[in-house]
């Protein structure tokens, strides 16, 4: 018996061995910092958006709920290297979240903030994950918001062509909310930037096939063979495997001469 989250068919899709690391023999994630300002960030919207008195939404709260957040995370000792990489991410965050304050409606009321989802398929399968925000429109249809620290795509549309993870949230809401989805959409904090699709019922199934038979090949693997790539360098069991040592190394074009 399986759960299958998004980030869970990722790291298969991208290593067998390092999902086999992950979720059967449960090593933990190495704690990173991008990864620390990640949560912290996501913790300050939740907490800022439960906030029920919208004039008590200001910039400042937000700041205060990033650094409370940072401040209580476990991790934080083990993250940095330095004060100054610390600093350095925590302006990150606190340049994010004001990008976002500016340009974001922030008067919203959500109407479910980081709720976990689970849709069961058979016996073997369920489908899980946690959706960061759900709002509802003026005629009580659904947008679904997944927020990113990351960089937003190159090409967007080639991007949502591929994309499944919008997809799935809107199968597990779906299921379980029944009510249309308007929009489901990333919202990339950096520099704010919103990416998004309206779901027909056509693609929601084509998604699910896609989740389904994805999760049935993970079901039926017995040997997690490893996939060395440019993925080992961020891999977070380096440490254990072997293929870390021999992977390729990111060739690094010549910086171009300066025009002057
Ligand atoms: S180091 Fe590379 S091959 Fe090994 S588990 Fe990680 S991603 Fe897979």
């Amino acid at each position: 018996m399986i759960w299958v989250s998004y980030t869970q068919l990722k790291l298969f899709e991208q290593c067998p061995k390092a999902y086999k690391y992950r979720y059967v023999e449960k090593l933990p994630s190495k704690v990173k910092p991008v990864l620390l300002m990640a949560n912290s960030v996501h913790a300050a919207l939740k907490d800022f958006f439960l906030i029920a008195d919208t004039e008590q939404r200001t910039k400042p709260v937000l700041e205060d709920l990033l650094r409370k957040a940072w401040r209580s995370s476990s991790d934080r000792k083990k993250a940095f290297k330095t004060t100054l990489e610390e600093k350095t991410y925590g302006e990150k965050a606190i340049a994010m979240l004001g990008s976002f304050f500016d340009k974001h409606d922030i008067k919203a009321k959500p109407a479910a903030l980081e709720e976990f989802y689970k849709v069961p398929y058979d016996a073997n399968i369920t489908l899980c994950g946690k959706v960061d925000r759900i709002d509802t429109s003026a005629d009580g249809s659904l947008i679904i918001i997944d927020y990113k620290t990351g960089k937003p795509p190159a090409d967007k549309d080639e991007f949502l062509n591929t994309d499944y993870q919008l997809g799935m949230y809107g199968i597990l809401v779906r299921k379980k909310m029944l009510t249309k989805i308007e929009k489901i959409m990333y919202i990339y904090l950096e520099n704010y930037q919103e990416l998004s699709l309206s779901p027909t019922v056509e693609y929601l199934e084509n998604v699910y096939d896609k989740v389904i038979n994805a999760a049935k090949v993970i079901l039926a693997e017995k040997e997690f063979l490893p996939k060395p790539g440019s993925f080992c360098r961020i891999c977070d069991f380096t440490d254990q495997c072997d293929c870390a040592k021999t992977a390729p190394v990111k060739q690094v074009p010549e910086p171009e001469e300066v025009p002057f």
